[in-house]
């Protein structure tokens, strides 16, 4: 005797269906959905192995904790205690500091209902507009670059694109390991028409190129090379699309005399690979009757993040390959949630339903459906900023829900001193494991997947429901439900709802009229439906939108999308002679960000079960380094010690380092970010994760 439940693989942003089974002692199994138009029946390791990050409570946080003294250790309170405690500590901030002086740090693992409440909380009723989240590091370059060409965040199209295009760019990402059931799509796809050509480019040889027909192992930070390189080809070949061109964009003029700039060959030399590649990667773009690209963290972990991404979808602009089967830029989402928080505006610079802080009509708008008063038209701080802000002294309170970002935030050893520098830290957490909690003065223990309802948007617009399956171990509660009663502690009203499907409910209402409408939603419809496509209006039926744009009237002030030009320059801080390789950071096939939950997982060591430097073997022999001697990797912020893995995978004068591991008993070494820099993109604030001017030792 058994039930079974339908949910959502809540790890990357593929957003597979999963059937959960439990048996009549509790037991949990999982299972692909076979019915789920995501994945149809198949997970990847990660998602197969999810049930036991439920099942083992072990090291999880049973109850609400709190100290007066950080040199003292937390005590066991009550849920009133810990919340009445941090609503005085954050009234009195407040008050003497003002509403500026406390932020939010949240999660792209977050549901959308969570997001939506605490959301709410800091902009609507606090009065400041400090909340922002991991989702910084991980899409935001590609949001601006999706606003400013199409006015819009917004993914044109589908996963079934895959199967309707011929050719696939993917560009600075490795699906094969990090969007795993996303390619065995693309690789289902292939063996159906062998005609579907594949372009990679990565400085890395990875499991992704194993299918590539052209490998682009371009250096570190050139992508605007190449794509401009590309657009110059298409150009020159007379492979554009002159009356798409002209009707529904603007800006191919500059555009032309930008990429017309650089000859191929010079092109070529820049980014370190034959020009003989390019014109064949052109060539099969040329050659596409439906033509898509991916891309992840290579193009937006970048300081010049938003050009990489707006350089790539200009040559869907420049071909019309947009709006219609097979084509289209496509985003893949690192997390399971991040395009769910944008859409209740959860990021420093957003408001609800897409609307920005900028626009006072706006403002104006979500005051009144709020009820909480005026919103303040100063942007808040982003991820990094706000750790520089506790840094200096200007933010005093800081709460951290779902996310460890002593582990992912660039330059971690000053964030974690600037974390030591708080004056009030509050860790809303499912873990006893992430480092935040040693500067927690309350912890609050959070339900985890599986123990909680809610939804969340996938990286193809996907809304989806996820199912409650099993109670939370000791007292934790649904982070929607811990922001709420704090936000009754503090005399705000409008957060006592009868159950999270009303904060649902509320969040649709909130999205009427704009580009993202979705009142035709509500648990009964997700239900039923499994999982749509937004948009979702009053009196829609069936899955949705799969496709956006098909009219090729986009969302900007004149209806055209916008081919934007610039130079092709990356503003990252180069190597030298001190720090003569690059280092490039990123996921491997079985972990999961900070390894939370993956970590306890036994099954998903066998992969890969500790943190290594991957080096081509001729920097290698010039350093004296072996195979699996340990070396010691510097750079202006930090240093990390790590075994070699020397492989000609990877291009010469560059280092990779797995972003997954923090700190083991203490001991930070193997902390990637304990290098990186906090350069971040001028306009996304995204960090430049993905180029770190390092020198490696033999130890
Ligand atoms: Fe989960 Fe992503 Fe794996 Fe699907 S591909 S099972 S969403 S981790």
């Amino acid at each position: 005797m058994q039930d079974s439940f339908k949910t959502t693989c809540c790890y990357c942003g593929v957003g597979c269906g999963i059937v959960v089974h439990r048996d009549r002692l509790g037991k949990l199994t999982v299972e692909g959905d076979k019915d789920h138009p995501v994945n149809r029946g198949m997970l990847c390791s990660k998602g197969m192995n999810l049930h036991y990050t439920v099942m083992d409570t072990s090291d999880r946080l049973l109850h609400p904790e709190m100290r007066y003294n950080r040199n003292l250790p937390r005590q066991r309170v009550s849920w009133d205690q810990a919340l009445g405690r941090t609503a005085a500590v954050f009234s009195q901030i407040i008050r003497r500091y003002g509403p500026e002086s406390v932020a939010f740090y949240a999660s792209g693992q977050c549901l959308t209902e969570e997001y939506y409440v605490v959301n709410k909380l800091i902009k609507g009723f606090i009065g400041s507009n400090n909340i922002d989240t991991n989702s910084r590091l991980c899409m935001s370059s590609a949001v601006a670059a999706y606003k400013m060409a199409l006015g819009e965040d917004a993914v044109p199209g589908s996963y079934d694109d895959i199967e309707h295009t011929d050719c696939i760019f993917v560009a600075g990402a490795n699906p094969a390991w990090c969007h795993p059931i996303l390619w065995r799509r693309v690789e289902a796809a292939r063996a159906a028409n062998p005609r579907l050509k594949i372009i990679v480019s990565d400085p890395r040889v990875t499991q992704s190129c194993a299918m590539a027909d052209v490998h682009l192992q371009l250096n570190p930070g050139t992508d605007i090379v190449l794509h401009h390189a590309l657009g110059r080809i298409l150009i020159e070949k007379g492979k554009t699309d002159p009356a798409f061109i002209h009707q529904h964009t603007e800006g191919f003029e500059a555009y032309r005399e930008a990429v017309m700039q650089r000859s191929i060959e010079e092109a070529a030399l820049i980014c370190g690979i034959d020009a003989a590649d390019i014109y064949a990667a052109a060539g099969h773009i040329a050659g596409a009757k439906g033509f898509m690209t991916m891309w992840t963290m290579g193009l937006n972990q970048s300081a010049v993040g938003v050009r990489k991404n707006l350089s790539l979808i200009n040559l869907h602009l420049i071909t019309g390959h947009i709006g219609k089967p097979g084509s289209g830029p496509f985003s893949l989402t690192g997390q399971p949630n991040a395009m769910g928080g944008r859409e209740v505006g959860g990021l420093a610079n957003l408001l609800p339903a897409h609307r920005v802080l900028d626009n006072p009509e706006h403002r104006r708008e979500v005051a009144a459906f709020w009820g909480g008063g005026e919103l303040s038209p100063k942007p808040g701080l982003t991820a990094t900023q706000m750790f520089e802000a506790m840094h200096s002294g200007q933010l005093k309170a800081i709460w951290i829900m779902c996310s460890n970002p002593l582990v992912s935030l660039p330059d971690a050893r000053f964030m974690e001193a600037a974390l030591q520098k708080a004056m009030f830290v509050v860790v809303q957490e499912i873990s006893n494991k992430p480092e935040t909690l040693r500067y927690a003065d309350v912890v609050l223990p959070a339900a985890a997947w599986a123990e909680k309802e809610g939804t969340m948007t996938n990286a193809e617009r996907r809304i989806s429901y996820l199912t409650k399956i099993t109670d939370a171990p000791g007292e934790a509660l649904p982070d929607s439900e811990i922001i709420c009663r704090f936000a009754q502690k503090m005399g705000y009203h409008g957060f006592d709802y009868p159950h999270v499907s009303a904060i649902y409910e509320e969040h649709c209402r909130l999205t009427a009229g704009t580009n993202i409408d979705i009142t035709g939603l509500n648990y009964n419809v997700l239900r039923e439906q499994r999982s749509v496509q937004w948009p979702y209006p009053a009196g829609a039926t069936g899955h949705g939108t799969p496709r956006l744009f098909t009219d090729h009237q986009f969302y900007t002030a004149h209806q055209k999308a916008v081919i934007h030009s610039f130079g092709d320059e990356n503003t990252s801080a180069p190597p030298d002679r001190d720090y003569p390789l690059i280092l490039t950071t990123g996921r491997i096939r079985d972990q999961w960000h900070t390894m939370s939950k993956t970590g306890k997982v036994s099954k998903l060591k066998q992969h890969i079960d500790a943190a290594f430097l991957e080096i081509h073997p001729d920097d290698a022999r010039t350093r004296n380094i072996r195979q699996n001697d340990m070396v010691e990797v510097t750079s202006g912020n930090g240093m990390v010690r790590v075994k070699a893995l020397l492989s000609t995978t990877i291009k010469k004068g560059v280092v990779f380092l797995p972003m997954h591991w923090g700190k083991i008993l203490n001991n930070d070494l193997h902390r990637a970010n304990n290098l990186t820099n906090n350069l971040v993109d001028p306009v996304s604030k995204q960090p430049d994760l993905k180029f770190t001017a390092v020198a490696v030792a033999r130890y």
